[in-house]
């Protein structure tokens, strides 16, 4: 008879099970929170050994938790990452990732459109303490080639990136990487483990604004990083320096958030898919951008290199800027609110909003028109989703 295989857990199994804490003393099944900022050790010496890492233990919440430990073991086990570090927000990840990384004199690589806070660290932070940064289309690998160069530190790209859901090669940038030498870092937020798993493709660092769909409720700020165990080790050092730890408390949240991400996920994929193709054949719709769509310049590679597509999507009305607002403002099951990754479904008009800050030169570089509306879809029954937007594009009043 063949033996059976030892098989790897499924993904949506490893989501409830890895890395919760097994309590022997009353058999909890919720992982438990230990809300506590200090803990006590049986002497001095039994102190210095645990912050030395001479002996299994906790010493201080700023430099380790095991409730924050457990979220850091399931979200690794998630990634296929040796290791992970838990942040108070997403970008006190980003901040201490790059700062790991970079000197003063050093030279690094980001993609034109990452994220708002992302682009000031790149462009107004590092750039203070003499980091030359250069900036390129990443969907465009011939321009991180072009733009590498022996020496380079780092190569930082996002994918999918908002709010136009370009697709960045994976294997290309982290190709690139290693024939430079620079580490190589992926903001996941948009596609989760459950879509795609950064690490499998050669990548370095992969990070995430936890906020969004690993807490999943919109109701706490978090971010993660995974690497190997030596980046993390760096990690930690950083996260004791600046400070940015994550509270316990939000940490159960996240943890809590996580063990429906499977499910949960599939259900975001395929209401943002029902509603790029409901969106693709309206008359009062120019365009539409999702990776799923085979209209998407990327759709082959995103084919590729994620399982699902994910539940953001953007299109652009055929109208002004104030006809476009028209039409959000009359979405009713979708809330005029940013962030994304929710079980609420969120709308917005990013040239109204989150990129009014850029001129309309800029928004125009990154192709952001003034007709654009961002989709963030929720969990909510497809149907109503697709109602909410057919009324809303129809121009009936509010009710
Ligand atoms: C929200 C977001 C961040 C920042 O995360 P916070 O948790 O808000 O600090 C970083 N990257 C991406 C892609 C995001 O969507």
């Amino acid at each position: 008879m063949a033996k059976r295989s030892k098989r790897q857990l499924g993904f949506a199994t490893q989501c409830v099970r890895a890395g919760d804490p097994v309590d022997d003393q009353w058999g909890s099944v919720a992982p438990p929170i230990y809300q506590t900022s200090t803990f006590a050790s049986a002497d001095t010496r039994a102190q210095w050994e645990i912050i030395e890492g001479k002996r299994p233990g906790h010493c201080y919440t700023r430099y380790s938790n095991p409730t924050t430990r457990g979220l850091e073991v399931k979200v690794a086990a998630l990634e296929g990452g040796e290791d992970a570090v838990a942040f108070a927000s997403g970008m006190a990840a980003v901040s201490a990732c790059v700062l790991a990384c970079v000197k003063a004199g050093d030279h690094v690589v980001v993609q034109r459109d990452v994220y708002g806070g992302t682009f000031e660290v790149f462009h107004r932070l590092l750039p203070r303490f003499g980091v030359k940064v250069a900036t390129v289309n990443a969907t465009d690998l011939a321009q991180v080639r072009a733009a590498a160069r022996r020496g380079t530190k780092l190569l930082y790209v996002e994918t999918p990136a908002n709010p136009l859901l370009s697709v960045v090669d994976l294997a290309g940038v982290a190709a690139i990487g290693r024939k430079v030498g620079a580490t190589t870092m992926c903001d996941s937020t948009f596609a989760t483990p459950a879509n795609c798993r950064p690490l499998e493709f050669g990548i370095d660092v992969v990070l995430h604004s936890a906020t969004k769909y690993l807490g999943g409720h919109a109701d706490v700020m978090a971010g993660v990083a995974v690497a190997t165990t030596a980046f993390c080790d760096r990690l930690e050092d950083m996260l004791r320096i600046l400070g940015g730890v994550l509270d316990p408390f939000a940490a159960w949240l996240v943890t809590r958030g996580i063990k429906s991400l499977g499910p949960r996920v599939a259900v975001h994929n395929a209401n943002a898919m029902a509603c790029a193709e409901f969106l693709a054949g309206h008359s009062r719709v120019r365009a539409v951008h999702y990776p799923g769509l085979p209209s998407h310049p990327q759709h082959e590679l995103a084919k590729r290199q994620m399982r699902g597509f994910g539940g953001v999507l953007s299109f652009e009305v055929d109208g002004t800027a104030r006809a476009t607002s028209a039409v959000v403002d009359r979405l009713r099951m979708f809330r005029v609110a940013p962030s994304l990754g929710a079980v609420e479904s969120l709308a917005l008009q990013p040239a109204a909003t989150t990129h009014s800050k850029l001129s309309p030169r800029e928004r125009k570089a990154v192709g952001i028109r003034d007709s654009l509306v961002r989709l963030a879809c929720g969990i909510e029954s497809a149907e109503d989703l697709v109602d909410d937007l057919r009324q809303a594009l129809g121009g009936r009043r509010r009710r």
